[in-house]
């Protein structure tokens, strides 16, 4: 996994029993997640629902952290504006380290199925977008190859670019983590994107953003 570039994604896929990596899981009940720690949403004060865990990598560059868990209001069918990376009705934890044991939680209005986790090799999404170029393939074909649940690369926008700013304004987040709603059918509206940002200029464990948008 050498030569790495910011362009380069890793394609999520279902665990399988011959699946080398086992980079987290969607769904079930998060690891190492202490009562005082589940986030509550900043809008109605219900706790969130758990989406995501996933531990950084060779495939996930977290910085200082180890690990991601990504949380969700659906407390309220959208009321609270879940899809807003700002509003506080969703949640991405950064975690320094990787504490496997599960502590009670508060009971949440959706606990999705906990669907274990790992990558495909890491692809070049220069190359896919340079057979827009080269060989004149339209730029929405070539989006939808990449339109998938990935790490990282280049986020594809079903209603136009959303890309956070940093609030120190010294530029754009970066792309950690795209879901769709074909591995695990989130509350998102069915074909509906999601977006975890990581801002860089931030080093602190409230660092990453999470935004969706509908299908
Ligand atoms: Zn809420």
């Amino acid at each position: 996994m050498s030569d790495l570039t910011p362009w380069h994604s890793f394609r999520i896929r279902k665990f399988k029993s011959d699946s080398k990596v086992d980079i987290g899981a969607y769904g079930g009940h998060p690891r190492g997640i202490r009562a005082h720690q589940w986030p509550r949403c900043a809008v109605c004060g219900a706790p969130m629902c758990h989406m995501a865990q996933i531990d950084s990598g060779p495939w996930l560059n977290l910085g200082a952290y180890q690990r991601m868990t990504v949380f969700i209001c659906h407390a309220t069918g959208g009321r609270c504006e879940d899809w807003d990376p700002w509003k506080g009705a969703n949640k991405v934890l950064l975690s320094k380290m990787r504490d496997e044991n599960l502590y009670d939680g508060p009971p949440t209005v959706r606990v999705y199925r906990r669907q274990m986790l790992t990558i495909d090799t890491p692809l070049d999404e220069r190359a896919v977008m340079a057979q827009v170029r080269t060989n004149g393939v339209p730029v929405k074909d070539a989006l939808e190859q990449l339109r998938h649940d990935k790490l990282g690369g280049g986020a594809v926008w079903l209603h136009g670019d959303d890309t956070p700013a940093s609030p120190t304004g010294q530029g754009p987040m970066r792309l950690v983590l795209q879901m769709t709603t074909d591995v695990v059918k989130f509350d998102i509206t069915t074909g509906g994107m999601g977006y975890v940002f990581l801002d860089p200029y931030d080093a602190s464990e409230n660092a990453c953003r999470l935004l969706w948008q509908g299908g």
